[in-house]
């Protein structure tokens, strides 16, 4: 169903994994979608060709997440693409993982960079080119909660920066009816965490459900906070996690 149809999207990290799947969902829907990579050429080509082959709209722009002003020339060749920005998904990030001692000053610059600035230059940017009723989701991570082996401090850092400033920013925007909500996937099987990968038996031991999720499974959930259905969901940090934090 054509739900999103005169949508204009962007997604950022779309090339592969989670983000790809949230392009496809959404240009199903019928939304206009644009999605940043950084390095992915390859992929990000045939994700544009298949969503063409399939009836829908994509385009593919290389920003890399750790620069700041590609991130701000991303949203605005989107605007002047589609004309407008509804929705903006949040969804490029990288995990550097290590103890505390062992972290390294420019890893911790690089995974701030990514996963915290390029949110917060994004959602500033898009700003200018939402109407009243826009939708923004960050895909944050249940490690925002619980994080329960060593070495991954700095990544739940970051993820718990997005916990907040989703609430912030839900107050700076209801006014424009504009919705914030953050999405925190517990472990989904892809390149970023292969489901077949060496941390996969811990992270199903600590889990209700003992198997990873479907990137699918995420962007079905951001299906429905951008879709008509949850206009009334603001602030919010929705758990997908197959009980992960339970
Ligand atoms: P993947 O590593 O599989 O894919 C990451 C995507 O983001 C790729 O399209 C990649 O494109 C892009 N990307 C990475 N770095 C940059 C950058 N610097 N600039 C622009 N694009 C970039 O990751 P996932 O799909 O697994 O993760 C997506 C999001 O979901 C992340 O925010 C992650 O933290 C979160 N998450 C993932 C979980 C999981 O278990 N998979 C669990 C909880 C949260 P390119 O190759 O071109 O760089």
């Amino acid at each position: 169903m054509a739900v999103l149809a005169g949508k204009a999207a962007l997604v950022t990290g779309g090339s592969r994994g989670i983000g790809a799947a949230i392009v496809l969902r959404l240009a199903s829907e019928g939304a206009s979608v644009a999605f940043t990579y950084s390095s992915s050429s390859e992929q990000a080509n045939s994700l544009v060709e298949k969503v063409a082959a399939a009836g829908g709209k994509a385009i593919a722009i290389k920003a890399d997440a750790a620069d700041q002003e590609a991130v701000r020339a991303a949203v605005r060749e989107t605007a002047k693409q589609f004309g407008k920005i509804d929705i903006l998904v949040n969804n490029a990030g990288i995990i550097v993982l290590g103890s505390i001692d062992e972290i390294k000053e420019a890893d911790f610059q690089r995974i701030l960079s990514v996963n915290v600035h390029s949110v917060f230059t994004a959602t500033q940017e898009v700003l200018h080119h939402m109407p009243d009723g826009g939708r923004i989701v960050h895909i944050g991570s249940v490690n925002s909660e619980r994080m329960p082996f060593v070495g991954g401090s700095v990544y739940a850092l970051t993820k718990g920066a997005i916990f907040s400033f989703t609430k912030g920013l839900a107050r700076d925007l209801g006014p424009r009816n504009i919705t914030v909500n953050n999405i925190q996937p517990g472990p989904v099987d892809t390149e970023g965490n292969p489901a077949s990968g060496p941390f996969a038996e811990t992270l199903l031991g600590l889990m209700a459900l003992k198997r990873y999720g479907k990137a699918e499974e995420i962007a079905g959930m951001v299906s429905y906070l951008v879709g008509p259905e949850a206009g009334y969901i603001t602030g919010a940090s929705l758990l997908i996690d197959g009980g992960f934090a339970a």
